[in-house]
C-alpha cells in the first residue's frame, strides 16, 4: 500500500529557540524537506527574559547570518561611542560589591569578540520563527509518541490538547495560562496524526516527551524525567508601593544608585563550605516599586503544593536563618500574595553514571533543554542549546550531502560525535551553574575565557 504520510528528511519537535535555530540552520544549508511542530495551540507571549551571551551569539551566527542579524544586534564601528557601562552587582550583606556583571553589549564585544543582548523568550522565538516559511512550522501538534522502523521514524501527534505546564522555560503567571486555556476549545482531536521522518530532532524542552519515550524500559529510565536541582525560586516582581523609609534604607545600605543587585551571606558560606545559602536578587523599578527573586537551596517537598502564605513565611524564615538583615525581611513582608510565585528548578544531568549514549538512539537526537536543561544561574540554557544546534546542523547537512539518510551506521556515528563533543562541556556548564555563586574573580575570569571566548 502506498505511504499516505508525508516523509520528511528532518522533523523537529519543539519550536523553542533551539528547534527553530536548528530548522533555520538546515534551511540555510539547502535542506528544505523539514517540518517543525509545537504543542502550543498558538504562538503567544510567554516566558521570561533571556540573555544571549557571546558564545550563544557566535553559535547563532554559525547557524545562519540571518538568524544572528534578526536579534537586532547593535552595529558598532569606530565612530560608535561606547555606551555607559551598566552592571549587575553582587554584594555581601555588608553592602560591599563582591562581583560585577556588565550588562551592555560593548564590554562583551571588546573582551570576547561578541556582545551580549537580553530579550524576552517570546521575542527570541518570534525573531527566529519569522525567518522560516510559515508552512514549515505547525502549532497545535503535540508529539505523544514515536516508533523507529528500520527506514524512518513514525511520529504520532495530537491536536487541541490542554497545555501541560512547563516549569522551566516558560515562566508565566498562573492567571495568564488559566485565562488563555479558558478561551481554548479543549477537545482532543479524534485521530492521532502520523508523520514520518528520516531523522527526528527532539527540541521539546526540559519536560521532553521524546526523552521519556527514548529512555523508557531501559537502563536510562531513571533519567527520563528532569531531576530536582536542589534549588527553587520564590519571588514577586512588583512590591508596590514600598514605603519611603524602607526604600531609603535599602538605597543607602544596598542599592546606592544601582538598579539590580544580588545579595548573599558570603561570611556564612565561607564558614560552611559544603552548605549552600539563599541568594536574593532585588531590582529597583523606580517610582517606589521593587521586585525580588529569592533562590533557595531547599527540599522539593517544602515547595510543592504549598499555599503562597506558607511559602512566603518559609522565604522569610530562611532569610532570617541566613542572617539577612531585618530591612530585607521587611521588604518581603510587603509582598502581595497574588503576585507571589514559586518555581522549583530542574535539570537533566549531563553526567549520570551510565556508559550508554544519552542524547540519541538511532534516528532520534535530543538537543537543548531536552538533552541538558539546567537552572538559569549562569544564563546559559539557551546559549548552550544554540551551540548544540550549530553543531548538529553541520552534522545533518553532511549526512544529507553524502546521501546517508538511509545509512544507520553513519547517522549513529554523527549523533554520537555530537554527544561526545557537547556532553563534557555541558558537565562543566552544569557544575558552573550550581557553584558559581562561590567563585573568586580569578575563577570568573577563567570561566569567561573558556565559555564566552569560545567559538563553536
Ligand atoms: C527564569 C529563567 C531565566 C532564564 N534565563 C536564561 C538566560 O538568560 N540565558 C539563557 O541562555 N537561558 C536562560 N534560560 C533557559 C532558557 O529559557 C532555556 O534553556 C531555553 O528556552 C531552552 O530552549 P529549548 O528550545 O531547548 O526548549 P524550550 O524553550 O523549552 O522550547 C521547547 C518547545 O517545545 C514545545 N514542546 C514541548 N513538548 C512538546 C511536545 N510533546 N510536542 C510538541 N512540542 C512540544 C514547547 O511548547 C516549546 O515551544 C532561563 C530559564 C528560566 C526559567
Amino acid at each position: 500500500m502506498p505511504n499516505s504520510h508525508p516523509l520528511y528528511d528532518v522533523l523537529i519537535i519543539g519550536a523553542g529557540p533551539v528547534g527553530l535555530a536548528t530548522a533555520i540552520g538546515l534551511q540555510q544549508r539547502g535542506i528544505n524537506n523539514i517540518l517543525v511542530i509545537d504543542q502550543t495551540r498558538e504562538f503567544r507571549p510567554v516566558g521570561q527574559f533571556v540573555d544571549l551571551l557571546p558564545n550563544g551569539l557566535k553559535a547563532l551566527r554559525a547557524i545562519a547570518k540571518s538568524a544572528y542579524e534578526a536579534m537586532g544586534i547593535p552595529k558598532l564601528d569606530s565612530e560608535t561611542k561606547p555606551e555607559a557601562t551598566r552592571f549587575w552587582y553582587r554584594k555581601n550583606l555588608q553592602g560591599e560589591v563582591t562581583h560585577t556583571i556588565p550588562l551592555g553589549f560593548d564590554y562583551w564585544q571588546q573582551k570576547y569578540g561578541e556582545g551580549r543582548i537580553s530579550l524576552p523568550w517570546f521575542n527570541l522565538q518570534t525573531n527566529l520563527r519569522n525567518l522560516l516559511d510559515p508552512a514549515l512550522i505547525q502549532a497545535n501538534h503535540r508529539c505523544i509518541n514515536f516508533a523507529q522502523t528500520p527506514h524512518d521514524v513514525r511520529v504520532y501527534c495530537e491536536k487541541n490538547l490542554k497545555m501541560p505546564s512547563n516549569p522551566f522555560a516558560h515562566w508565566e503567571s498562573s492567571q495568564e495560562s488559566e485565562s488563555t486555556e479558558k478561551n481554548q476549545d479543549i477537545r482532543p482531536h479524534k485521530n492521532t496524526l502520523t508523520m514520518e521522518a528520516k531523522l527526528v530532532v527532539a527540541a521539546d524542552g526540559i519536560n521532553s516527551t521524546l526523552r521519556q519515550i527514548l529512555y523508557q524500559n531501559s537502563a536510562l529510565e531513571p533519567w527520563a524525567k528532569p531531576q530536582y536541582s536542589g534549588w527553587s525560586a520564590l519571588g514577586c516582581l512588583a512590591v508596590d508601593p514600598v514605603p519611603e523609609d524602607i526604600l531609603d534604607q535599602l538605597t543607602r545600605d544596598y542599592f546606592q544608585d544601582q538598579k539590580v543587585i544580588s545579595l548573599q551571606n558570603d561570611a556564612l558560606m565561607a564558614a560552611n563550605p559544603g552548605q549552600d545559602s539563599p541568594r536574593l536578587v532585588i531590582f529597583n523599578q523606580g517610582r517606589g516599586s521593587l521586585g525580588y527573586l529569592l533562590h533557595l537551596p531547599i527540599a522539593l517537598e517544602k515547595i510543592l503544593h504549598q499555599l503562597p502564605i506558607t511559602l512566603l513565611n518559609l522565604a522569610i524564615k530562611e532569610l532570617e536563618k541566613a542572617d539577612f538583615p531585618k530591612i530585607i525581611t521587611d521588604l518581603l513582608c510587603l509582598t502581595n500574595l497574588d503576585n507571589f510565585f514559586s518555581r522549583p528548578y530542574y535539570l537533566h544531568p549531563a553526567n549520570p553514571c551510565t556508559q550508554f549514549p544519552l542524547w540519541s538512539q538511532k534516528r532520534v537526537v535530543l538537543v537543548g533543554d531536552a538533552a541538558h536543561g539546567m537552572p538559569p544561574f549562569s544564563a546559559q540554557g539557551a546559549n548552550q542549546g544554540l551551540e548544540d544546534a550549530a553543531y548538529l546542523v553541520k552534522a545533518i547537512a553532511t549526512l544529507v550531502k553524502h546521501d546517508q539518510l538511509d545509512d544507520l551506521g553513519a547517522i549513529t556515528e554523527k549523533f554520537q560525535a555530537y554527544e561526545n563533543h557537547r556532553r563534557p562541556f555541558m558537565e562543566l556548564m552544569q557544575t558552573a551553574a550550581l557553584e558559581n555563586h562561590r567563585w573568586t574573580e580569578t575563577q570568573w575570569e577563567i570561566y569567561g575565557q573558556q565559555v564566552y571566548g569560545r567559538d563553536i
